[in-house]
């Protein structure tokens, strides 16, 4: 039985793990860097950690990580998301030390996230998927002629990317020459691996994907389906579930679809197959997230399934505590990652101090959030500082909840995608349930809000206008 695990991540996921650990009776193992000794999840963990000075190296040193777990009595490590949630090599060295991987083992680790790899075993299990390469791309000649063949528009994608980076759209020979180079470099730089390859471009598609489940006696089930449709350059930005995009047949053929992917690489533990919906109605497998994802808190929501718990569970060797048909969801729910960016600014990150913060309530709302009254957000990492999740029974509801909860969250002391998130609900295209990915592309004027100042700021300046009235 696992009685204690190493966190091996910071942030809100973190605090998410802690607070599962909580729940079952085991023990936490928070870890940190220098720049992260105030963090939110260094407070809550039972015990905590310092792995270094250096910000971001500290979370990828799996060795001492792995060390560390040991010698700080863990029997199980999770490895959230980001960081080294995706690299082989941290679920080998946990199995060789005899520490629990709360995720699949290293192989299916490995092949799926290389991109090319998963393509081609989807296809060979039979899922569709988009027309692309068969394997890297030797040079821009073969991507000329590879493009040649599938027809533009087409995407040229690193092979092992992640967190939306790396994907570029050419919609003819010449931005296919401009961007070979830049998607070879930022590949290099983000990922440490040159490798490219090319898929069709779905042009305006629903981003669909689908939580799965699966034990180690060899059963899968799924947790339906997630629409993360709306994203910026390729990053999701709000994430619902179900996706009120679907009938209720596809949304069974999608599920089954995504169980039959996982059952063909063997998978273990929680995982994600990412789906594009054409405009056709044709689904096409994207990738698979071989690891617990940002916006798994809808899933939750609807179904009431802690799927933290149901990884450390699975990690213990127990069999799946639902069938298929136990499975149920109810109404909607609807999640924002709110960025500590500056819409305005092109998005640009506003890190440092958060002088006040009111955290939202009333029915219907969970938040996860790695900030608190005073917390400095530290540079080094991602911008996303808290997660809005907000539930109600039908999509009128759910956006209504949405939009009166960010209106409830206040932050002051640094720019959020918070108003941002406002304008989107009020959007007629965004409130009738239809829209795809290129709905923040085509929408450029809601960034155009009113600042609104906080009421602090403004009574300072009502005062400083009366008192220059009165000659004091
Ligand atoms: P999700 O896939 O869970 O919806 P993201 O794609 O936004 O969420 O990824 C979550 C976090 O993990 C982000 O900080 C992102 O930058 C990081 N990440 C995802 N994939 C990779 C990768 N292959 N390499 C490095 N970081 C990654
Ligand atoms: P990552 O590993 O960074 O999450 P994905 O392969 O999941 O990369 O793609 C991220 C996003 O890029 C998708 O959600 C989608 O919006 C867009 N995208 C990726 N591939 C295609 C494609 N072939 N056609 C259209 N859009 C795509
Ligand atoms: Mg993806």
């Amino acid at each position: 039985m696992i009685k204690k695990i190493l966190v091996a991540n910071r942030g809100e996921i973190a605090v998410r793990i802690v607070r599962a650990c909580s729940e079952m009776g085991i023990k936490s193992v928070a870890i940190y860097t220098d720049a992260d000794r105030h963090a939110l999840h260094v407070k809550k963990a039972d015990e905590a950690y310092n792995i270094g000075s250096d910000p971001v190296q500290g979370y990828l040193n799996a060795h001492n990580i792995v060390n560390l777990a040991v010698a700080a009595g863990c029997d199980a490590l999770h490895p959230g998301y980001g960081f080294l949630s995706e690299n082989p090599v941290l679920s080998e060295i946990c199995a060789k030390r005899g520490i629990k991987f709360i995720g699949p083992g290293p192989e299916v680790i490995a092949q799926m996230g290389d991109k090319i790899q998963a393509r081609n075993a989807m296809i060979a299990a039979g899922i569709p998927c988009v027309p692309g390469s068969d394997g890297n791309l030797a040079d821009v000649e073969e991507a000329r002629k590879l493009a040649g063949k599938i027809g533009y528009p087409v995407m040229l994608k690193a092979t092992n990317g992640g967190g939306g980076r790396g994907i570029r759209r050419c919609n003819d020979e010449k931005e296919l020459l401009a961007n070979y180079e830049r998607v070879i470099s930022e590949a290099s730089k983000a990922f440490g691996k040159p490798e490219v390859f090319m898929e069709k471009c779905v042009v305006n598609p629903r981003h669909i994907e689908v939580q799965i489940l699966a034990d180690s006696q060899g059963s899968a089930i799924h947790l339906f389906e997630r629409d993360c449709s709306i994203q910026r350059r390729n990053q999701k930005l709000i994430e619902i579930a179900p996706s009120p995009q679907l009938t209720q047949a596809q949304r069974d053929y999608i599920g089954n679809l995504a169980v039959k992917a996982a059952k063909a690489v063997g998978y273990e533990n929680a995982g994600t197959v990412e789906f594009l919906l054409d405009q056709d109605n044709n689904f096409y497998f994207m990738e698979m997230n071989t690891r617990l994802q940002v916006e798994h808190t809808v899933t939750e929501t609807i179904t009431g399934i802690d799927i933290v718990q149901e990884q450390i569970r699975i990690a213990d060797g127990m069999p799946l505590q639902y069938k298929q048909s136990e499975v149920q969801f109810r109404g909607f729910a609807m999640e924002y990652r709110i960025n500590a960016e500056d819409p305005k600014n092109g998005f640009l990150p506003s890190f440092g101090k958060i002088t006040r913060y009111y955290a939202p309530g009333g029915p219907g709302v969970r938040i996860d959030a790695a900030m608190y009254s005073g917390y400095v957000i530290p540079p080094y990492y991602d911008s996303m500082c808290a997660k809005l999740t907000v539930w109600a029974l039908d999509w009128p509801g759910v956006i209504e909840r949405g939009r009166r909860a960010l209106s409830d969250m206040v932050v002051y002391g640094v720019k959020t995608t918070i108003p941002y998130y406002q304008e989107i609900m009020k959007h007629p295209e965004f409130r009738s349930g239809r829209f795809n990915t290129s709905f923040v592309e085509s929408h450029p004027e809601l960034v155009n809000y009113a600042i609104q100042f906080p009421p602090e700021l403004m009574a300072a300046a009502i005062s400083a206008a009366i008192a220059a009235h009165e000659g004091i």
